[in-house]
């Protein structure tokens, strides 16, 4: 199973542009009879449906282009919107905008954004007859008796909650129902009153670099690095190198402040779950509210991204790695010279060799990882703890891997030569 991708549902309207569009429309152009029909909208005395198309049937065909010109002109974009869209497209994240708004406003409007990979749903409107004809082509599902119009909570739900990390940007009560329903809200105006009185898991925003600095510290942001992560994991998983919750991995996001995604706590690593890997800051602390607790030896992965530059980092307990971490114990480090293997680290003499640290087993955590810090060393990305494990590390994942498999296979590969001639 794979941990769940996120898919984002932005309201348009008040949410993406910084006013009400529909509002502003028919403040400008319709006779009025529109406003108690508003307040009959917002009352709920009528669905929103049976009002918005009533509120355009005020206004005649005639208007096309006038309304559109007016439209665009008045609109003003939220700020942050095109590095929201920047990041989103980066980080390959899904984009739906759910609108209850009309095509002939809101396509313009959005043109210049070049949203080609972002699905848009919105209602869509006919200028053929006398009077402005509004066409509803995302209807209620079954679940959903409220007449929408265009329906948010049956698009939302479209989306299977087994699979998708569902996230609601708002701004009022139409988006309400779909917050309810969603794994996190981003919310402001009336829709934020309603998070906070309901108890649902939201943040409060203005802008959408509001919304950006969260959406770079919450690890559901990470979903590639996330991927790869628990591929690795099972792998390890499956050669037993992971014996009783031991063992942990992590993977750099970012590295100006530092941040990186580090196994949670007292997991068991052969099972995958969605709260395998929490997000972690240059202090090793969890980036945002979670109850997710990091391994206890984060401090060492930080300390290792801090003064190493990896991109990786993996840590195992093998019978190998302790084997040798003892037999060498004295020496304080392992030397390997002359396999094929060494090649891995990048030495290519042929009488080149590599010196693996050891360091002894201290239980305090902040001495340990001070004794490793001491003994970290350019070209040789890996550090053995006596009668522990081994913490390694690379530019990326792969590499990590990479390198703890050279090391591994140079553990094993001594050991056995060790006692071949003991015997
Ligand atoms: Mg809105
Ligand atoms: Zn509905």
């Amino acid at each position: 199973m794979l941990a769940k991708k996120p898919v984002i549902f932005c309201d348009f309207d008040g949410t993406i542009t910084v006013k009400d569009n529909i509002m502003a429309i028919m403040r400008k152009f319709a006779p009025p009879e529109w406003e108690p029909l508003a307040q009959q909208i917002l009352g709920q005395e009528i669905s929103i449906r049976e009002g918005v198309g009533q509120l355009f049937a005020l206004l005649p065909s005639t208007l096309e282009q006038d309304i559109t010109d007016f439209a665009l002109e008045q609109a003003e974009i939220r700020p942050g919107f095109e590095r929201f869209l920047e990041h989103v497209k980066r980080e390959r994240l899904l984009l739906n905008v759910v609108s209850g708004g009309i095509d002939f406003f809101l396509d313009p409007i959005l043109a210049p954004f070049q949203l080609e990979d972002v699905k848009i749903y919105r209602n869509e409107s006919d200028f053929s007859g006398e009077r402005i004809k509004i066409l509803w082509p995302y209807p209620c599902d079954a679940e959903c008796n409220v007449d929408c119009g265009l329906c948010k909570t049956s698009i939302i739900r479209s989306y299977p909650s087994e699979q998708y990390f569902k996230i609601v940007i708002g701004d009022s009560i139409t988006d309400l129902a779909g917050a309810k329903i969603a794994d996190i809200v981003f919310a402001r105006g009336l829709l934020l009153e309603k998070c906070k009185e309901l108890g649902l898991r939201y943040y409060a925003y203005e802008t959408f670099d509001d919304i950006l600095q969260v959406l770079t510290t919450e690890p559901w942001n990470y979903q590639s690095l996330w991927e790869e992560l628990t591929e690795l994991k099972e792998l390890f998983a499956r050669r037993d190198w992971f014996p009783g919750t031991s063992g942990n991995l992590s993977v750099k996001t970012q590295a100006e402040p530092l941040r990186f995604l580090v196994t949670a706590s007292g997991k068991d690593k052969s099972k995958t779950t969605n709260e395998d890997f929490l997000l972690v800051d240059q202090d090793s602390q969890p980036s945002y509210l979670t109850h997710l607790k990091p391994s206890a030896e984060t401090t060492i992965h930080e300390a290792i991204y801090k003064q190493m530059g990896a991109g990786a980092v993996v840590h195992v307990h093998t019978i190998y790695n302790n084997l040798i971490s003892d037999i060498y114990r004295e020496q304080g480090c392992a030397i390997f010279a002359g396999n094929e293997l060494i090649k891995a680290f990048d030495l290519w003499d042929e009488d080149a060799q590599i010196k693996v640290p050891i360091v002894h087993n201290y239980a305090n955590i902040p001495l340990l990882t001070a004794e490793v810090k001491a003994v970290l060393n350019e070209g040789v990305p890996g550090v053995l703890i006596h009668q522990h494990g081994i913490y390694a590390w690379g530019k990326n994942i792969f590499e990590a891997k990479k390198h703890l498999e050279a090391f591994e296979f140079l553990f094993e590969l001594r050991y056995k030569r060790l006692s071949l001639h003991s015997n």
